[in-house]
């Protein structure tokens, strides 16, 4: 065949190498180029792939070469920034490129009329949407000043009546401040059907510290290099944000900014739309494919700049002209995907992105990642910090409560404690809003026998099934479930709780404050995406007192008339067997205390805790988390632990739990030989390992981990390419594919 064409491809799937294809006759090698789409048969099935190089050399005898079916004309180019990233990603997370092609385009073909149809519909409600929560506003403030103005003329004591009129003077301005926002937005056109019109940007004004972090973040810009601005809580982080890209956007460069999650970012949506108007772009995995694919279609073909506002996927869209990187909240987990490959942080691939278009990074946290502390302490990041809060008020009040004290002294109610309930009545009383949180969902998280001791536990996991007020017990990992009977399936005993989840604090809440308004926030509430927004807008509005949750009501709202925060059964957040335990109960509890006391007073943080000596209440209630991450360092230092070494995690799975650990045993060994021929294997040795994890099954496969520490030297490519040969070759000698997973940096 002589005057063949051949290429390679790049495919949808776990494979370490990109076929190689023929051109069909007759084509015009110049008019077919790198990024370009193609359907090619592989293994007796149709994928799109992607060209990754052309004019190849085949290695193998031209004549079995096959030709691809046909060029998709009509799919969208790849830039080679993406399949640069794509690469990148595969490499740093030893896993394939295809794997990452895979996660970057999960959706077909693009319908352009289709997007534009959703991109007009989404406009129009977002419009709405802005007018409406600037109504919204205006109206809570003036139930808020009414209250005070009642409180006002009931005050007896002077110096408590010149506290309201204070108060009363500061709601009124800001209900003037609304009311013309409203009106400026009435007049850029928002109300009008004129879908191209966009919003006028005001101008953001720094304060004195804001202005400092700014140009010091500028400085750590123009020295080309990343920048981590560790910022407290109400500090303005954001308004920061909205300044830089501003610039970018000005600069005609386009701006991704990351959250961790985007449920929790309406706010944050709301204040971007309301300043970047129609160039604020969102992106995740929640909505639809139709609406991805024409955020992906409009980015591809943006010429006016864009602002992607989206969770870690939104790294893989065809950005061009990128001129800033935001990382909101960069030491938050969720950045971490820990399933399928690639499993990559979001926060470190924004690095990479980084490198790639050469454009600034700004990384943000009241609670930075030891991570980014130590990239800064060795010079290759710059810290900018900003201490104050934007409107002045101090920090929460904290008061730790020791249970196991109280309850000696009968100081217990159930779960809360008298002190607490106190502070509550007299939260209520003045009118504020109460947040709780209790880290375990479900009425009772365990369930005991009274006679024999048997502990209800999933068929098909390691883990106990928890009561859920509706009469089933359910498992929280594979979501299995069965009716309640009451009865022990292994005796004639009767089932009894072990502590208390988000429904029963719910239920003692409820008896506790008979007037109060409650609601509660957790992922079995929150799977109804519309009761979500419901509370979350109720409570916001002040339609709720009492909002009790999980996790979930820590992150990402601003509540202005949010006065106690408390965490019941604290402890339960210190028991993970992890060496990150400490840094994510200190950074998880950090930013719940600072949901409170927001604006105009200082708002108190309750933790009730068996446990009060930890040493993370202690640094909390000290307000010193530079001594507390000095600590935590130290100790990471001593024990080898990331980020002074990068741990690489071998995952083995399979139904037969003596397999998984015969399997992971020898696969041990072999990893032994190579990294720690000599050692053995106990903890700060290289391979530790294999053992089960907490949870050792997990919808029936048992599961062994190994973990490798790699040394951060010269070496540390040469040794995770070492693992990832190892675990390839273990997997075909011993015709074991399917079962291993690898994980670089598990969270
Ligand atoms: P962070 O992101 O650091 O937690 P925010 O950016 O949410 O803080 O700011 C806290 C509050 O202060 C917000 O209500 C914000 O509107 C206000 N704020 C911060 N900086 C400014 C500024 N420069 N001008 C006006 N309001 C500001
Ligand atoms: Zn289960």
């Amino acid at each position: 065949m002589t005057g063949a064409h051949y290429i390679s491809v790049i495919l949808p799937l776990k494979l370490e190498w990109e076929p190689c294809y023929a051109l069909p006759d007759g084509t015009d090698p110049g008019q077919v180029g790198r990024g370009d789409r193609v359907k090619v048969m592989f293994a007796n099935r149709e994928y799109s792939g992607v060209i990754s190089a052309t004019g190849i050399t085949p290695d193998t005898d031209p004549g079995k070469i096959k030709p691809i079916l046909y060029l998709e004309k009509d799919m969208e180019k790849i830039f080679p920034e993406e399949i640069e990233l794509w690469r990148k990603v595969a490499d740093y997370y030893l896993c394939t490129v295809g794997e990452v092609y895979k996660a970057a385009y999960p959706y077909g073909k693009i319908n352009l009329e289709e997007a534009r149809a959703a991109a007009k519909s989404k406009v129009r409600e977002r419009r709405e949407k802005l007018l409406e929560s600037i109504r919204g506003k205006i109206s809570r403030l003036e139930v808020r000043l009414e209250k005070k103005k009642a409180l006002l003329a009931k005050a007896r004591k002077k110096s408590v009546k010149e506290g309201y009129a204070e108060d009363i003077s500061e709601i009124e301005a800001e209900i003037g401040r609304a009311r013309e926002a409203l009106e400026a937005a009435g007049r850029s056109g928002l109300n009008g059907t004129d879908d191209n019109s966009s919003i006028d940007a005001p101008g953001i004004t720094l304060s004195d510290a804001q202005n400092k972090a700014y140009s010091a973040t500028q400085a750590g810009f123009k020295a080309r290099k990343p920048v981590l601005l560790h910022g407290v809580t109400g500090s303005g982080k954001t308004e920061i944000y909205m300044k830089l890209a501003h610039n970018a956007l000005s600069r005609n460069r386009n701006v991704l900014y990351l959250v961790p999650e985007i449920a929790l970012s309406r706010q944050l949506e709301d204040r971007l739309y309301e300043y970047f108007g129609e160039r604020l772009m969102v992106f995740h995995s929640a909505e639809s494919a139709a609406s991805k694919r024409n955020v992906a279609e409009r980015i591809r073909t943006s010429s006016e700049g864009y602002i992607v506002l989206g969770t870690r996927s939104s790294l893989f869209l065809p950005h061009h002209d990128l001129g800033l990187i935001i990382v909101d909240e960069e030491h938050d987990n969720s950045y971490k995907q820990d399933s399928p490959a690639p499993r990559y942080n979001g926060r470190d691939t924004a690095l990479i992105l980084h490198q790639i278009h050469g454009c600034d990074i700004i990384l943000g946290s009241a609670t930075p990642s030891l991570e980014e502390l130590y990239n800064c302490q060795a010079g290759r990041h710059v810290l900018v910090e900003l201490k104050e809060r934007y409107h002045g008020s101090e920090s929460s009040d904290i008061e730790i409560i020791d249970t196991k004290a109280e309850r000696r002294k009968r100081g217990m109610n159930g779960n809360f404690s008298r002190k607490l309930i106190d502070h509550m009545n007299r939260a209520l009383e003045q009118g504020g809003q109460i947040m709780i949180l209790r880290s375990r969902r479900a009425w009772a998280p365990v369930m005991q026998c009274d006679s024999c001791g048997e502990i209800v536990k999933c068929p098909h996991c390691n883990v106990s099934l928890s009561y859920h007020k509706d009469g089933r017990m359910v498992c929280h990992y594979c979501g299995h479930s069965d009716r309640y009977t009451g009865g022990c399936s292994k005796c004639t005993g009767t089932l009894i709780s072990l502590g208390a989840g988000t429904q029963k604090i719910e239920e003692e809440a409820a008896a506790l404050f008979p007037k109060a308004r409650i609601a509660r926030l957790d992922s079995d509430t929150a799977q109804n995406k519309a009761f979500e927004t419901k509370t979350i807008e109720g409570f916001a509005k002040g339609e709720i007192d009492i909002l009790i949750g999980t996790q979930i009501v820590t992150k990402g709202f601003d509540f202005s008339n949010l006065t106690l925060v408390a965490v019941i059964a604290a402890d339960a957040l210190l028991g993970m067997q992890d060496f990150r335990a400490d840094e994510k109960a200190f950074q998880l509890l950090e930013q719940f205390r600072g949901r409170c006391g927001r604006r105009d007073r200082k708002g108190l943080f309750v933790i009730q805790t068996s446990q009060p000596e930890h040493p993370v209440y202690k640094k909390i209630a000290d307000n010193e988390p530079a001594g507390l991450n000095a600590g935590l360092m130290q100790e990471r230092k001593d024990f080898n632990f990331p980020p002074f070494s990068r741990i690489v995690e071998i995952i083995v799975k399979d139904t037969y739990e003596d397999r998984a650990e015969r399997m992971a045993q020898r696969l041990g060994r072999t990893l032994r030989n190579i990294f720690d021929p000599d050692g053995s294997p106990v903890l700060g040795s290289p391979v530790t390992g294999p053992y089960p994890p907490v949870v050792s099954k997990i919808a029936d496969q048992h599961i062994r981990t190994i973990r490798i520490s790699l040394k951060k030297d010269r070496n540390l490519s040469t040794g995770k390419k070492a693992i990832k040969e190892a675990v390839r070759d273990f997997e075909k000698s011993q015709k074991y594919d399917g079962h291993i997973m690898i994980n670089v940096d598990p969270s």
